[in-house]
């Protein structure tokens, strides 16, 4: 789990930094405060507002609200995407793999009970960690402001440079 934070984290550092050097010019509405990363990743793991921390990330069980509704902070430009899915897997699989291991070798243990275990766990084990994982990654891009907006943005200003400038 640290391994993971800690490469989705320089992986986003790497993202908003490359935006913000390659766009000497860029607009007030692309720039984003200073923003403290772990404070906001405990938050979103409690799957609370990174900002405020009182209102509510998530609506229903995996749905990111628009709003804070306690301090009104913008999450509609963010999308987790697939990430929490990645996430849940990397760390479920870490736990099911062995189990599965031990179980399917121990001859003790009936075939249709390893079956059973292996499905509870899956199950409460995503059912706990997916909207975690979720509340994390909106925070993450929360706290760096690695939405991708400005990234794509300025890939096209880019590619329209080189067109002017005829290559
Ligand atoms: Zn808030």
């Amino acid at each position: 789990m640290a391994a993971f934070a800690a490469v989705r984290i320089i992986r986003l550092f790497i993202i908003n930094r490359g935006t913000t050097m390659s766009s000497p010019a860029s607009s007030p509405a692309t720039k984003t405060p200073e923003r403290s990363v772990f404070p906001a990743i405990f938050n979103g793991f409690r799957r609370r507002c990174p900002q405020c921390g009182e209102g509510a990330l998530l609506t229903g069980y995996l749905k990111p609200v628009g709003s804070c509704s306690t301090c009104g902070e913008d999450f509609s430009k963010i999308s987790a995407d697939d990430g929490p899915a990645w996430a849940t897997l990397l760390v479920l699989g870490h736990v099911v793999v062995p189990l599965m291991l031990y179980l399917g070798r121990d001859d003790t243990v009936p075939i249709w009970l390893a079956i059973g275990v292996l499905m509870l766990v899956m199950l409460v084990g995503v059912y706990f960690t997916l909207p975690r994982a979720k509340g994390v990654f909106i925070a993450l891009i929360w706290a760096t402001g690695a939405t991708g907006e400005d990234f794509t943005a300025n890939n096209h200003h880019v590619t329209a440079d080189r067109q002017d400038s005829g290559q």
